[in-house]
């Protein structure tokens, strides 16, 4: 078998095979394009897709697809063969520059919140050169962009990339103005810490729930849960470490930097790092990661699900989108440097995302919203829906050291100027320690650690680019316009520590008091469910800000807003019709079963002794009857509350979901759970947490 460097990148097209493979014109102008956004020649994209085909061919695909990423959430694929008729009955293989460039699959079902209504049902795909086409099964992948008729963006990629631009526009202005000419682009990079459950299959296929909704809709507690931490970081089982090895042999494969495994908190909860790469291709990585986990983990008889919070009472998962901003000439801006000078670029950068997340912290919430993800913050074990940001006590005293303009004990007990002082070097491992803040700083990125497991990293990454690029906006405006650029400079990051200082927590977030500060005191909005958070994207100030930076146009919010309240609602009233099923045809049955059972016992034991009292089957056989009484009619209930607003307006079936479907889901369930409890094990029609979540 080969080593690793060789396997590396073995199914990709990537530079090396470009350099390589195409002539040397070619690769200039195709690395013109990739770097600058050049437009491609089709001459010149004639010989990439040759390359390209030849290359895909040797390597075994037979197909292409134009791979991208729908409002869906999930990444999309249509496969043509290369196949040519040739004459006397052959066959060539063969793949044009038009094949390449562009696709055009019909859009029509795929979700577009409206825009289709307005537009053409064709979808258009464009090749994004930025992220190396790669091959999967045997179908050579283009990742691409995709937009309407009407040019509209209906995925995640454009925006994301209309977000990147956005940001490096600004920041560049930023350091121009510290005198920088070198720097041609600044990129923003990530690194997503993805977790995720391991349950056997077998068991996985016995229960609806999961199948339809990803999700464990019922369970009792069992009586060993997380309490002991015993599984974090503990020894991997070898059933895992099987699954775990090829995982990272496919991802290596395609160039995927799998650096970190291990086990999570709860039970059967694992995460895998990679190293950060650029944010678009960290999220097209990320798309792939988490199919790739799915497939591998079936060929180990184990589903991997990546729901946020697949079991009640148990830890849910999540994504930390580990953030920064660097130079193309690889400087990481979010990096305290050697110098004065680079320390008070590198302040104001870090001033720049505090303002960003206190003005925007709506527009963070609301990316990461939906319905499994509303179970999972501020179950205190993820971070809780208001958005704060952790600095860490060494960044947050030189903060306040400059805001009241006292001396810093870190600096030998001198005032901090500017421009002028050398900041001490914090220490990193200090920095690092806040596990419950939903944003915070790390030495020299930022961990946004919100994010749901299943969701696309893009949304979230989005929003923080944009929010970012308007921080940096607002400064080059103001420091353009400056007549003593030290002196402003200054100000400006003195007057934004005051402004912004609300947002910086460093308490323990899990805490009922922080709510209570955090909304009472702070102001800081507490949006706790995807209804609340994704109407904020309609206040005008929100629209603006993103119209402004060209990240959206109006219309495009307008149609993402009601996409995800739409798959809000779709989502959560799935997982009710699951619930009413699972409830009649499973366990009413089950425990109506056992009752009767009971009852013949009792029958038999009287029979043969008239004197006796069988008072546990008469208790049980009540308590179970009145449970069977109860949940029917909750299940009755629950299911007249899904239907009573169906086929209204999303957001007016988004809040009666919200107030009224996840009270009486939560009441069904309660009932179900205590009717496990004191059911006997073997009628229990499916597998349990216990078995679940230790059975692998
Ligand atoms: P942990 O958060 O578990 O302590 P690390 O901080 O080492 O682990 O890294 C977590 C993730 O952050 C990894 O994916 C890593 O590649 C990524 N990361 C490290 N540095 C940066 C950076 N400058 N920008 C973006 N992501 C980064
Ligand atoms: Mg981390």
């Amino acid at each position: 078998m080969s080593t690793v460097p060789e396997m590396f990148g073995c199914k990709v097209f990537d530079d090396k095979v470009m350099r390589a493979r195409l002539s040397a014109d070619v690769y200039r102008s195709l690395r013109q394009t990739i770097n600058n956004g050049k437009k491609l020649e089709l001459s010149v994209a004639n010989a990439v897709a040759d390359a390209m085909c030849e290359w895909a061919v040797e390597n075994g695909a037979t197909h292409f697809t134009h791979w991208f990423q729908p409002l869906t959430g999930i990444t999309a694929e249509k496969h043509d063969s290369f196949i040519t008729p040739a004459p006397d009955s052959h066959v060539i293989m063969e793949f044009s520059g038009k094949n390449l460039i562009t696709g055009e699959p019909d859009a029509s079902s795929f979700p577009s919140g409206g825009l289709r209504s307005t537009f053409e049902a064709r979808g258009y795909t464009a090749w994004d050169p930025t992220s190396y086409a790669f091959i999967k099964e045997k179908v050579l992948c283009i990742p691409t962009a995709f937009c309407s008729y009407g040019g509209e963006a209906l995925d995640k990629k454009t925006p994301l990339l209309r977000s990147m631009e956005a940001l490096s526009r600004q920041a560049m202005r930023i350091l121009r103005l510290f005198g920088n000419t070198e720097v041609k682009r600044v990129v923003t990079n990530v690194g997503p810490e993805q977790e995720y459950f391991l349950i056997d299959r077998d068991m996985y296929l016995k229960r609806k729930d999961l199948i339809y909704t990803g999700r464990t809709l019922f369970g009792a507690r069992p009586p060993k849960g997380q309490e002991l931490d015993d599984h974090y970081f503990g020894a991997i089982k070898p059933r895992v470490m099987a699954f775990m090895e090829e995982l990272n042999e496919e991802l290596w494969k395609l160039g995927i930097y799998a650096k970190t495994q291990h086990n999570e908190v709860a039970p059967a909860q694992h995460e895998l790092a990679p190293i950060f790469t650029t944010s678009n291709i960290a999220s097209d990585h990320n798309q792939l990661t988490m199919e790739i986990m799915k497939k591998v983990a079936r060929r180990h008889n184990l589903m991997c699900l990546l729901h946020e919070k697949p079991f009640a009472g148990v830890n849910g998962s999540g994504k930390h989108n580990n953030w920064s901003i660097a130079t193309n000439t690889g400087v990481n801006l979010l990096s305290p440097g050697e110098t004065p000078h680079e320390n008070a670029q590198f302040l104001l950068f870090l001033v720049a995302v505090v303002k960003a997340v206190d003005e925007y912290q709506d527009l963070l919430r609301l990316s990461v919203a939906t319905a499994g993800n509303d179970h999972r913050l501020g179950a205190s074990e993820a971070p809780p829906a208001i958005v704060s940001m952790f600095l860490g006590d060494e960044l947050t005293a030189i903060l306040d050291a400059i805001e009241s303009d006292t001396p810093y004990a870190g600096t030998e007990k001198k005032r901090i100027r500017l421009g002028a002082d050398v900041l001490p070097r914090f220490n990193r491992d200090t920095t690092d320690r806040n596990r419950t803040s939903p944003f915070a700083f790390t030495g020299n990125k930022f961990e946004f650690r919100m994010v749901g497991s299943s969701d696309s990293i893009s949304c979230a990454n989005i929003m923080i680019n944009s929010a970012v690029a308007e921080a940096l906006r607002v400064f080059a405006d103001d420091l353009e316009a400056a007549e003593d650029f030290d002196a402003r400079l200054h100000d400006l990051i003195k007057e934004n520590i005051t402004a912004h200082r609300r947002i910086i927590f460093n308490g323990n977030g899990y805490d009922d008091s922080w709510t209570k500060e955090a909304t009472e005191v702070r102001g800081l909005s507490n949006l706790p469910t995807t209804p609340d958070a994704l109407v904020r994207v309609l206040d005008p100030a929100n629209i603006e800000m993103l119209v402004r930076h060209k990240v959206f146009s109006e219309v495009e919010i307008r149609s993402r807003y009601e996409t995800k309240m739409e798959n809000y609602v779709r989502t959560v009233r799935i997982e009710a019709l699951t619930m009413v099923d699972m409830a009649r045809r499973q366990i009413l049955p089950a425990v109506s079963k056992y009752c009767a059972d009971l009852s013949a016992g009792k029958l038999a034991k009287t029979a043969a002794d008239p004197g006796l009292a069988c008072s546990y089957e008469t208790r049980l056989i009540r308590k179970l009857s009145l449970l069977v009484d109860g949940i029917d009619a909750a299940a009755d209930t629950l299911e007249a509350c899904v239907a009573a607003h169906e086929g209204e307006d999303n957001t007016v079936q988004a809040f009666h979901i919200r107030d009224e479907v996840l009270q009486r889901m939560a009441e069904l369930r309660a009932l179900c759970d205590e009717a496990e409890t004191v059911t006997a094990a073997d009628c229990w029609p499916f597998p349990t947490y216990g078995e679940l979540l230790f059975g692998v």
